[in-house]
């Protein structure tokens, strides 16, 4: 049975009492538990030393490539070069196309390669980018995505345990209305929506819970996580 924790939820930046998005996957994979960390917004990397050493996620998806949802990397980044634990394996982060590029140049100050390499291996090097494709096993996840709606390249993202019996569940992402992201969510065990600024949401364009009634798929009770 897959496990889900909130590492953080805050919308659009970090808040007093959370993180801003990030979500922790976890299922029975070959003898032990795989990780996977999905969104790595400001503030998650502290927070996730709450459930786990990170040095242990097993992979990193990422939903869309706005600083809230994928800045704290470079956080992860000095932890897996610096710690006194460090380096860490080299782990895939599953993302939107030239991810490794955009994350580097929010780490480098000067994008000089020997100025940031003091540990031997540059921000993109240390991490194995794969670009999202349709369909992808990831550990004992069978991952697959849709583009939503939203200014820059963003994906919904389900997620399936690929045992008998396996749960599933879709996470919206930063998405407009998408009649994809429905698709996508049909018959899952939980959707996750995220929400900004509850009803005024509707008129920025973000996600928003209150849209939820009317996925047909979705004939759950509704709960709000802060
Ligand atoms: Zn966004």
């Amino acid at each position: 049975m897959m496990k889900l924790t909130v590492v953080g939820c805050s919308g659009s930046i970090s808040g007093p009492d959370s993180p801003a998005s990030s979500y922790l996957l976890q299922a029975p994979h070959e003898d032990r538990i795989f990780s996977l960390l999905i969104d790595c917004g400001p503030g998650a990397m502290g927070a996730l030393y709450r459930y786990m050493d990170p040095c242990e996620i097993d992979a990193i998806a990422l939903s869309h490539l706005h600083p809230d949802h994928c800045l704290d990397l470079c956080g992860y980044y000095v932890a897996a070069r610096y710690s006194p634990n460090a380096p860490w394996p080299r782990r895939p982060v599953y993302a939107p196309a030239d991810a490794g590029s955009r994350l580097a140049r929010a780490y480098e100050v000067t994008g000089n390669p020997r100025e940031v390499s003091e540990s031997g291996v540059s921000f993109a090097e240390h991490f194995d980018w794969h670009t999202w494709q349709p369909s992808q096993r990831i550990g004992p996840f069978i991952v697959r995505t849709v583009a939503v709606a939203h200014p820059v390249d963003a994906y919904g993202i389900r997620v399936e345990e690929d045992v008998p019996g396996g749960g599933a569940m879709v996470y919206s992402g930063d998405t407009g209305p998408s009649e994809d992201l429905l698709q996508l969510a049909g018959g899952v065990d939980l959707l996750l929506v995220e929400s900004s600024f509850s009803r005024r949401a509707r008129t920025i364009r973000q996600a928003c819970i209150f849209q939820a009634p009317k996925l047909r798929q979705w004939d759950r009770p509704l709960e709000s996580v802060r």
